[in-house]
């Protein structure tokens, strides 16, 4: 029986991974829950996994939390705001923690459960990305596990499982191409929340479903590699896959190429994230090749979507640049998500604001890195004001 903990129980990530723990009480149980703001959600999870300690990350939600569960005996410890989902991430005698948690908000958390000796398996890539100088010392240090849950990782993972060290040549991570896959350069303009939130193939959150329209979902997972995988950013190569059926593939040395297949569903990268090295029996639908018939291949076009190039930029220059990206990125797309910037805007928010990042240091400590995150927020903001500025006077004549 394995003892797990859940970041970000409520969100995309957090309803699949108990979907996991609901289909195996035999195998799984949850130490601690914690969630953003959704209450009626969160208290039902409670109810039905009984927890020993909860938190609920905005802090007003809290009264609402303890009436909701008010009647079960015995009472978890109940908990608010960031310093009570970092208690739930080092608490008890969990192995293992899901961060399910989006953004960089999951960096604490995750690197107060590294320090509290537990694994993790690491479903907020945003961790990794903007945390990897201070995140991947401490894994050394406190000798634990750091399991891919994203899906091309977890492929590159499987895929690695008997490669010897130094068999490994070069990653290809695979794209589906997002939800403007289709479009032309020109009809991107114009496009609109909605139609961003449309993924083609994979059912996620809204903030990684823009990213995968803007194909800075690759790049982030091509810095995410990297770090995860220790291999160069010349040897990390991005496909477009738009039946999304192959998860991502390694070569090896000899030229011999190996890949993960699986229908879209991220509750498979969870499993194996929790069950390593165990392959557990579940009752999913199996992978029928000739139902999924073609799977095609085509360059990503690098005109149509900058992201991918700012990503390994941001990469290679290393230190505290992939922090401001993925800061400015997650500052541009909740200004996109509220209406208040267009979809082109994104890659050039990103663009300006690591062009204008001052001071990168090689090697930063956690203050650096969020003082990097909270610089490039801000940054973003006062670019995107200007920009709405100068958008209204040109409408206005
Ligand atoms: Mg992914």
């Amino acid at each position: 029986m394995k003892a797990i903990s859940l970041l970000g129980s409520t969100g995309s990530i957090g309803t699949q991974t108990l979907d996991i723990v609901a289909q195996s009480p035999d195998r799984f149980r949850i130490v601690g829950m914690a969630a953003g703001r959704n209450v009626d959600l969160f208290a039902q999870q409670i109810r039905q996994f009984r927890p020993q300690i909860v938190a609920i990350c905005d802090e007003s939600k809290l009264s609402d939390l303890r009436s909701a569960i008010a009647d079960l005996d015995p009472q978890p410890i109940i908990l608010a705001g960031e310093s009570g989902v970092v208690e739930v991430a080092k608490y008890g005698d969990a192995e293992a923690v899901v961060t399910g948690i989006v953004g960089c908000a999951g960096l604490l958390p995750t690197i107060a459960a590294i320090q509290a000796g537990k694994d993790i398996a690491l479903a907020n890539k945003e961790t990794l990305i903007a945390g990897g100088p201070v995140v991947l010392p401490l894994v050394q240090k406190h000798n634990v596990k750091l399991f891919p849950a994203d899906s091309e990782h977890s492929a590159i993972f499987q895929c690695l499982q008997g490669v010897p060290v130094g068999g490994l040549r070069k990653i290809i991570l695979t794209a589906s191409g997002g939800s403007f896959r289709d479009w032309d350069v020109e009809q991107l303009a114009n496009v609109t929340v909605a139609d961003a939130l449309k993924h083609p193939n994979w059912s996620m959150g809204r903030k990684i479903t823009v990213d995968s329209a803007t194909l800075m979902n690759k790049g982030l997972e091509v810095i995410e590699a990297h770090y995860l995988f220790g291999v160069g950013y010349d040897d990390i190569e991005i496909v477009i896959h738009p039946q999304s059926i192959i998860h991502s593939l390694i070569e090896l040395q000899d030229t011999s190429v190996l890949a993960q297949l699986g229908w879209a569903d991220m509750r498979l990268p969870l499993l194996y994230a929790l069950s390593y090295p165990d392959r557990i029996p579940t009752a999913w639908e199996r992978l029928d090749l000739v139902k999924a018939g073609s799977l095609t291949f085509r360059a990503p076009d690098h005109q149509k979507y900058p992201c991918m190039r700012l990503a390994y930029a941001a990469g290679r220059a290393g230190g505290c640049l992939p922090a401001v990206l993925n800061a400015a990125n997650e500052q541009a797309v909740a200004l996109f998500l509220e209406e208040k910037i267009r979809f082109l805007d994104i890659p050039r928010l990103i663009e300006d604001t690591c062009d204008r990042y001052p001071s990168n240091r090689q090697t930063p400590s956690l203050e650096d890195i969020i003082a990097a995150d909270q610089w490039a927020r801000q940054d973003v903001l006062t670019a995107s004001q200007t920009l709405s500025q100068r958008e209204y006077f040109l409408a206005k004549p």
